[in-house]
C-alpha cells in the first residue's frame, strides 16, 4: 500500500463523470454520538465550519471556540480590507522604507514566495497591483490602459524581505500584496494544530474552499465532496478522506460576466486577467496551506502545466475540472483508480 492509500483509501471512477467511491466501512467502537460538535461562523469574508469529538462537552466547545478565536485573530491581521491591518500597513508603506513585521507575517510572506518559485510564478500574492482594480460584486473591471500599467508591478521578485531585519520592502511603488490565496490554508492548519492540542484526535476544519481532516468520522473517513462548477448543489466527485487536506478554487466563488466573459477572482500574474482554461482545481496533499497555494496555482497554470506540476510532487493529487466541464485526474488518483 503506498502512502496515498493510506489518506485516500481507495477510490475509482467510473465510466461517467463521476467518481465513485468504494469504501469498506469500517465500525468503530466507542464514538458515543451526542459528543460529536459542529459549528459555523462567517469570519475571513468566508464561512469557518469545525466539527469535532471529545468525550466531554465543555472541552469540544471550548475547543471549538479557540479556533473560531484564531481565525478572527488571523483576519485582523491580514485582511486587505481592514485599514488597520498588518497586511494593510505593509501595502501602505512598504514601497517607501522597509516595515517591521510579526513572525508569523514574515513567515507566510517567505512562503507565498516559495510557492512562487516553485509555480513559475503561478502563485503570487503581488497580484494584486492588479487584482485591487477590480471589485466583482460592483461588476467593475480596470480600462485596458489602468491594467497594463499595474501588470507592471506584478512580481513576487518586488517582495524584499530582510530576515535579520525582520523587515518587508517592496521594490517601486505600485506593488500590492494580498494573502487571499494562502490565508486561509494556514488558518485552517493553525486550527487542526489547536484542537490536536487540546487532545482532539477526530476533526475538520473548513474555511471557504480549505478543508483539513484529522482521524475519521463515525468510524468512517471524512467525505469532502467537489461541486460542479457550474450548478451550486450539485457534486462533480466525492472523496474519502483520512489526515489530509482538501482545497477547491472555483471560478464561480466571486465573478461577473461581462460580453460573454466571466470576470473572477483569481489572476493571471502575467496578464492581470482573470484565468480561464479551468472551472475548478481541487488539491489534495499533507497540509492545507500547501493545498490552498497550490489550487490557486493550478488554476492558472491549466491542464497540462497544472497536471505536470502536480505530478512531480510526492503527496500531492489533483482533480481538475476545465472549461468544457470535463475532469482530469492527477497520476496517483489515476494509479489508484486502477488498481
Ligand atoms: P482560492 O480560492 O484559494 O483559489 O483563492 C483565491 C484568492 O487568491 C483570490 O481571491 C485572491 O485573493 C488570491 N489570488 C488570486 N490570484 C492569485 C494568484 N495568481 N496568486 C496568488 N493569489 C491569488
Ligand atoms: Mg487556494
Amino acid at each position: 500500500m503506498n502512502s496515498k492509500q493510506t489518506y485516500y483509501k481507495r477510490t475509482f471512477l467510473s465510466g461517467s463523470s463521476v467518481l465513485v467511491v468504494a469504501l469498506i466501512a469500517l465500525c468503530h467502537i466507542g464514538l458515543a454520538k451526542a459528543d460529536w460538535q459542529k459549528a459555523e461562523q462567517d469570519i475571513m469574508g468566508t464561512r469557518i465550519t469545525v466539527e469535532l469529538y471529545h468525550q466531554n462537552d465543555d472541552e469540544a466547545q471550548a475547543a471549538i471556540a479557540a479556533v473560531m478565536n484564531e481565525m478572527h485573530r488571523i483576519d485582523r491581521s491580514m485582511s486587505p480590507y481592514k485599514p488597520d491591518s498588518e497586511l494593510s500597513i505593509v501595502n501602505r508603506e512598504a514601497a517607501d522604507h522597509p516595515v517591521k513585521i510579526s513572525t508569523e507575517l514574515f513567515n507566510l510572506l517567505q512562503r507565498s514566495i516559495d510557492f512562487s518559485q516553485l509555480t513559475n510564478g503561478a502563485f503570487d500574492i503581488t497580484f494584486a497591483s492588479a487584482g485591487f482594480l477590480y471589485d466583482y460584486r460592483a461588476a467593475i473591471k480596470p480600462d485596458e490602459q489602468s491594467l497594463s500599467e499595474a501588470v507592471k508591478h506584478i512580481n513576487y521578485r518586488n517582495i524584499h524581505l530582510d530576515g535579520n531585519a525582520h523587515t518587508v520592502s517592496f521594490a517601486q511603488p505600485g506593488v500590492k500584496i494580498d494573502l487571499g490565496g494562502i490565508a486561509k490554508g494556514y488558518a485552517v492548519d493553525l486550527g487542526i494544530a489547536l484542537v490536536q492540542n487540546r487532545g482532539v484526535s477526530s476533526a475538520l476544519v473548513t474555511a471557504g474552499g480549505d478543508t483539513r481532516v484529522i482521524g475519521e468520522r463515525w468510524g468512517r473517513p471524512w467525505q469532502i465532496g467537489i461541486r460542479d462548477p457550474r450548478k451550486a448543489d450539485a457534486i462533480v466527485a466525492k472523496i474519502p478522506l483520512e489526515n489530509v487536506a482538501v482545497s477547491t478554487s472555483g471560478d464561480y466563488e466571486r465573478f461577473f460576466e461581462q460580453d460573454n466573459t466571466r470576470y473572477h477572482h483569481i489572476i493571471n500574474p502575467a496578464t492581470g486577467d482573470s484565468a480561464r482554461e479551468l472551472q475548478s482545481t481541487t488539491v489534495i496533499g499533507p497540509d492545507a496551506i500547501t493545498t490552498d497555494a497550490l489550487s490557486t496555482s493550478i488554476f492558472v497554470l491549466g491542464v497540462e502545466k497544472g497536471l505536470a506540476l502536480i505530478n512531480q510532487l510526492a503527496d500531492i493529487d489533483a482533480i481538475l475540472v476545465d472549461s468544457h466541464g470535463r475532469l482530469h485526474y492527477s497520476s496517483g488518483l489515476l494509479r489508484l483508480t486502477s488498481e
